[in-house]
């Protein structure tokens, strides 16, 4: 992990976060991207460091301080700066008319308080979904319901404006920022713990926890256009995960696999076939049947047509996704189907064909 990234945004959570708050989102990520529940995903496996990486460092006070400081952790800052002055090098300008015992906590509080930096909004994921649609779906088009589970805005988005706080007048000291506090006999003023002497408090979203979104499993109605393939990506804008502090959504994108077909083959926008035809049919000429996806068509098949040979019916073919409207073109592949003679007079009729037809067909290779 970069030392530098946001730890905070990797473990979806406020700068002001609790400690609860952090172990709660940390849990929550932990289960989504365990590499147990994703086997052999290279990205979950790669979040799921990054998110344990980034709740060892925020789950630990010491840690979280130096990391809110500096804006990066490395394993031992902390420990160089032990002792009775422990934060020393943050006492400048504090003020010490407070109690010993709490003024670490005092320190650690105004600190935080001071380094929260506004939340950055920011994109949500895009999301993959795969579904399986039938042939006939696939030439048609198909309106259907899907079942996904995605970060969808929370409620407080846009009620509150953009930043998922409210605050209010700090109930502890009333708004003064400081409170009185007894030592024995003599009356200190301090700085109020509960609002770090800004004499207003901050209430978190519960809903989301302040950052803008929550998981949900929920039924999505969407439309798969008419045309799509195997691994076609139809993409369903602003479908995927919701954005972190009220950013924009990510996409979704819902894969097909269309199921095979026994006689037409998808090749592009066009359906391939084979059409077996009759050695007569090939020699003589003839008007032959076709399947379409639109029904029975009509081939025509020359006098002296070659095994193999492709004719092409246009506008049979598949839907076309770029250009609506349009349609590929149905190649049929002729396979000519040679007689198994058992009869004498029909061998008959074959020589005296052979006689008349005396050309020699393999002329060509002779020179070789
Ligand atoms: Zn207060
Ligand atoms: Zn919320």
């Amino acid at each position: 992990m970069d030392g530098r990234d946001d730890l905070y945004l990797i473990l979806e959570v406020a700068r002001v976060a609790t400690v609860a708050d952090i172990k709660k989102s940390f849990r929550r990520l932990a289960r989504r991207f365990h590499p147990d529940v994703n086997p052999g995903d290279r990205g979950a496996e790669e979040r799921f460091k990054r998110i344990s990486e980034a709740y060892e460092i925020l789950s630990h006070p010491d840690k979280r301080l130096f990391y809110d400081e500096n804006g990066f952790y490395t394993e031992g800052a902390t420990e160089r700066k032990s002792g009775s002055t422990a934060w020393g090098f943050t006492f400048q300008g504090f003020n010490f008319s407070t109690s010993p015992e709490s003024q670490s906590s005092q320190v650690f509080g105004q600190y935080f308080s001071r380094r929260s930096t506004p939340r950055t909004p920011a994109r949500g994921a895009d999301l993959e979904y795969q579904i399986s649609v039938s042939f006939a779906d696939s030439n048609c088009g198909l309106k259907t319901q899907i079942n996904i589970r995605r970060y969808v805005a929370c409620t407080c988005v846009g009620s509150m404006g953009s930043a998922f706080h409210l605050e209010s007048r700090c109930p502890k000291c009333g708004g003064t920022g400081k409170t009185d506090q007894m030592k024995g006999r003599l009356h200190f003023s301090a700085i109020c713990t509960e609002c770090n002497g800004n004499g207003e408090v901050r209430s978190r979203c519960d809903e989301c926890g302040g950052v803008g979104r929550v998981s949900r499993t929920e039924n999505l109605d969407i439309e798969i256009p008419a045309g799509v393939s195997t691994a076609s990506r139809v993409r369903f804008p602003g479908e995927g995960d919701a954005g972190l502090y009220g950013g924009p959504a990510g996409d979704l994108y819902v894969i097909t696999n269309v199921a095979q077909h026994p006689f037409f083959r998808r090749v592009g926008e066009h359906f391939q076939c084979t059409l077996p035809i009759s050695f007569s049919e090939a020699a003589l000429g003839a008007k032959v049947d076709v399947p379409t996806i639109d029904g029975s068509a009509v081939v025509r098949i020359p006098p002296g047509t070659q095994n193999g040979q492709i004719f092409r019916m246009r506008g049979k073919g598949a839907p076309s996704l770029l250009q609506p409207g349009m349609r590929g073109d149905q190649l049929v592949e002729v396979r000519i189907v040679v007689p198994r003679i058992a009869d004498e007079r029909s061998k008959e009729i074959l020589r005296e064909l052979s006689r008349l037809n005396s050309g020699d067909i393999r002329k060509d290779i002779a020179k070789v």
